[in-house]
């Protein structure tokens, strides 16, 4: 379920703070540290998964669930504005917690030059 050496999983279990948006059962989401827009969020699924390309199929009620706090954060925060969101997977593609997270980004569009995560 956690690992002791991932950083989201020492936030999951409480023992590194962090600035908590939301959080129900499944998924917390947490402001970056480093922002590139405006409103830029990390949903984090209260399992440990390295990435996409590890998940099984075990693992797929965390897709929707990462979805719908997207969904959810969307109506609290963004008041119908758009919203980008971003998953790198592996380190070649800008992971650098290799515990699966979702990019929540609004408030800038990512077709004004994009972002660099
Ligand atoms: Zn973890």
């Amino acid at each position: 379920m956690f690992d002791s050496s991932c950083v989201f999983c020492k936030i999951i279990q409480g023992h590194i703070p962090a600035q908590v948006v939301k959080e129900n059962d499944h998924v917390v989401a947490i402001k970056d540290r480093s922002p590139k827009a405006p409103v830029h969020l990390l949903l984090i699924p209260k399992i440990h998964i390295i990435n996409v390309a590890t998940m099984e199929d075990v693992h797929a009620e965390y897709a929707w669930y990462m979805l719908q706090m997207a969904r959810d954060i969307s109506k609290d925060l963004c008041q119908g504005r758009g919203f980008n969101l971003v998953m790198n997977n592996g380190a070649d593609a800008g992971q650098s917690v290799f515990h699966l997270h979702m990019h929540f980004l609004s408030g800038k569009s990512i077709t004004d030059g994009g972002f660099l995560l």
